[in-house]
């Protein structure tokens, strides 16, 4: 069978793969996603775990047709405490003038607005379930193999983007090396509903144990990530919906008020991937393949989205065939907003995992210290809202072709 040509192929049609092939459409270029499962309710990234999505991913999925019918709810403002500590800390939207400090979706829906909008764009090549299985670097092209149900096809494209997740089979073909960090910890999942309203705020909280995020959904139902070790997560998954609450009320306190059911229990095992170099010839990692963290401050989606907002724009400006040298100078770009955020997240899990009396008393005058100053809360807010240093046109809402 003769090759399939397009400029560009995108391995893993997850929210960040997904979210490039859709923002990419609205250019020239011809699209091909290959993803490994067939049915988009069942993708690993569009599960039951709840997202907090940034302003200027908002912004983003919001350009690319994503976000309008997807529902959400607004956080505007964050409250950080310590159990057994004194010293809290809240950041309000309205000091910042932004209509929120984020929003909180849930996966599934994500992917049910993504797969719609896929389906009305026929230029984007939509292959699944299929995979990648062999690159061979030629002299104009990469030489890709992509096996299916149907049997195999070869596909010559100027570009191999892959978006294929933590454990990128791709990342393995082109032997790209890789840092891991195992937290020997999970995140605990479940969505509950509670006695008061949650007013919109989104509570990050930390104890010696690890930390806990309790996220804004619809009405009066909030998304716990807890995190824990493996052997705690799977007693506590085990428990009866009564002791599973009571535990969480031991760790969360009443703020708002008592837990009245509990649903959607599962967990995540949590490491730090790193990958130093992810770019080979004309083939470059994005997303979870190129960066996954400890979801504790809920940036893992948000970073992805900005690896695709400057690839977007990189690819506008030059078309597809880009160089080798191109690309790494692209990456080392990317690079600096990848270790801010792993330095921010890594560091509150070291910082929070402290368990030292001592420690705790001197995070609590920090939490004050922090409350107190607002010049550091503008910098923590920024960095949330994912409005830190200069955005690239898709997270302020610019389509490739100009477009508002
Ligand atoms: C509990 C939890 C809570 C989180 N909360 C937040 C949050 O609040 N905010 C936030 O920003 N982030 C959060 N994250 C992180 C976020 O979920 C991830 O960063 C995001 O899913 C990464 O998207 P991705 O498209 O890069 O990878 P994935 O979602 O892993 O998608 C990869 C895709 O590639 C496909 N694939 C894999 N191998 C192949 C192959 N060989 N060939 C073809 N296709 C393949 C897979 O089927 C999959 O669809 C959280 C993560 C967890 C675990």
């Amino acid at each position: 069978m003769s090759p399939v040509h397009v400029d560009i192929l995108i391995v893993g049609g997850g929210p960040v793969g997904a979210t490039l092939a859709l923002a990419l459409q609205k250019t020239q270029q011809s699209v091909m996603v290959v993803e490994a499962v067939e049915d988009f309710s069942t993708l690993p990234g569009f599960d039951q775990r709840t997202i907090a999505i940034s302003q200027s991913s908002q912004q983003m999925l919001e350009a690319v047709g994503v976000w309008s019918e997807l529902p959400n709810t607004p956080i505007q403002h964050i409250h950080v405490s310590q159990k057994g500590f004194f010293g809290t800390s809240t950041i309000h939207a309205e000091s910042y003038d932004v209509p929120a400090l984020g929003y909180t979706v849930r996966a599934g829906n994500l992917g049910w607005a993504i797969e719609r909008e896929i389906a009305a764009c026929p230029n984007i090549d939509w292959r699944a379930p299929a995979r990648v299985v062999a690159i061979e670097h030629q002299a104009n092209y990469e030489q890709v193999t992509v096996e299916s149900t149907n049997g195999k096809i070869e596909v010559h494209a100027n570009l191999v983007v892959a978006a294929d997740g933590k454990d990128s089979s791709v990342r393995s073909m082109l032997n790209l090396k890789t840092k891991k960090k195992d937290y020997n910890q999970v995140a605990l999942v479940a969505k509950a509903i509670h006695e008061k309203p949650h007013e919109q705020v989104a509570y990050e909280r930390f104890s010696d144990e690890g930390p806990m995020a309790f996220l804004p959904l619809e009405g009066r139902e909030s998304a716990m990530v807890w995190t824990m070790t493996p052997d705690k997560a799977d007693a506590m998954k085990a428990l009866s919906d009564a002791e599973f609450i009571k535990r969480f009320q031991q760790r969360f306190g009443f703020r708002l008020g008592r837990l009245l059911s509990v649903k959607d229990r599962a967990s995540y095992p949590l490491e730090l991937v790193q990958v130093p170099e992810p770019v080979q010839a004309r083939c470059i990692l994005i997303g979870n393949a190129a960066h996954s963290l400890h979801p504790v401050s809920g940036q893992g989606l948000n970073l992805g989205l900005r690896d695709v907002a400057e690839l977007v724009e990189l690819l506008s400006a030059q078309g597809s065939l880009v160089e080798q040298t191109v690309l790494e100078a692209f990456m080392q770009k990317r690079h600096k907003d990848h270790q801010r955020v792993v330095v921010f997240t890594d560091g509150l899990i070291e910082l929070f995992g402290a368990p030292m009396t001592l420690i705790g008393h001197m995070r609590g005058v920090g939490l004050i210290a922090f409350d107190a100053i607002p010049a550091l809360k503008r910098v923590f807010a920024k960095f949330t809202m994912g409005l830190w240093g200069r955005l690239p046109k898709l997270t302020r809402g610019i389509l490739p072709n100009g477009k508002v």
